[in-house]
């Protein structure tokens, strides 16, 4: 096995509408859509899609959805061993999509809300077969935590990915991660002020290094690319120019990327290169799962 996620999966339910409704408003919408997410199961695929071997440590509910979840799992080659059953619904996710491209979006934890630390030491042989363990906050801290700590008492490497941001995140447990990669709103958030420019950026970056013992940070900043921050060395990656439709999930195609690329034995530098190229294609197609390229896809736009 190469890689295990621990975290969320949802159903986004995607309703496409010409404006927003009002308080109390029925309205007529022209489309609807349902699509697998979550930002565990969506880094999941993105990484099997690549031809990594995934095994997904993740809770379903005992609704119609739950089926639909395992299924896309399994069709995509991600090894279902550690998806377990919660009483109640699974994470859902209801979004409005208007004619303008605005959206707004509940999320419904439901079973992901479930997922404990328990869990994780039931799953603590399966997960300590793998190269590398990936991470989102989808879940509850504590389980997150006593995924850092399983994995560093099994000598297995932990990627985190701090999203969506929450401040509670304990920087001790940052410093547990191999690799840290949070987008320009979560370390903002992270070091409690805006940061927009590079220099910013780089300020805040050095912060966390310094808060934490953390060696790899990288800062994703959507269509100006990457940054990898070390103690002691940096480097930019640009994204490459496309004509962009849709960058949902586009953080999560990047990490999925990432991820494999690292399991195969790539540097880090070679490794962010390819994850921006994957996560540039992710972005000229509309959805997020959806938009997740093969790897003969991939090969193929590539040349
Ligand atoms: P998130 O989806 O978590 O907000 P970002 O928006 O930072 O993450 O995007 C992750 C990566 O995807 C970026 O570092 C970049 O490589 C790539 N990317 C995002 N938006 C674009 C775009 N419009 N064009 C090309 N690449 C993009």
């Amino acid at each position: 096995m190469d890689i295990a996620v621990v975290g969320s999966n949802n159903v986004d339910l995607i309703t496409y509408i010409d404006r927003m409704p009002k308080l109390g408003e029925t309205l007529e919408a022209p489309d609807f859509e349902m699509g697998c997410g979550g930002k565990g199961a969506n880094q999941a695929i993105a990484a099997s899609r690549l031809g990594a071997e995934v095994r997904m440590v993740t809770r379903v509910g005992t609704d119609i959805f739950a089926a639909n979840t395992v299924k896309n799992f399994a069709d995509n080659g991600i090894d279902t061993e550690w998806v377990l059953e919660t009483e109640g619904p699974s994470g859902v996710a209801p979004i409005f999509v208007d004619k303008d491209s605005n959206n707004s979006i509940v999320i419904v934890k439901g079973a992901n809300g479930q997922l404990t630390p328990e869990d994780v030491a039931a799953a603590g042989d399966a997960i300590a077969e793998c190269q590398l363990l990936v991470l989102q906050l989808e879940i509850p801290l504590e389980t997150v935590y006593a995924a850092i700590d399983l994995a560093v008492e099994r000598g297995v490497p932990v990627l985190l990915n701090p999203a969506p941001a929450d401040p509670a995140l304990d920087m001790a447990y940052v410093g547990k991660c191999t690799y840290f990669v949070p987008n320009e709103t979560e370390l903002s958030l992270l070091v409690g002020r805006d940061v927009e420019s590079l220099d910013e950026i780089r300020d805040a970056g050095a912060e966390i290094l310094a808060r934490s013992e953390l060696e790899n940070l990288i800062v994703t900043l959507g269509s100006r690319g990457s940054l990898w921050l070390t103690r002691d060395d940096e480097v930019l990656v640009p994204a490459h120019a496309v004509d962009a439709v849709d960058s949902t999930g586009a953080g999560d195609a990047f990490i999925g990327c990432f991820s494999t690329q690292i399991t195969r034995g790539l540097s880090v530098p070679e490794a962010l290169e390819q994850a921006s190229l994957y996560a540039a294609n992710s972005v000229t197609k509309r959805g997020t799962q959806y938009s997740y390229a093969t790897a003969d896809e991939f090969e193929e736009w590539k040349n």
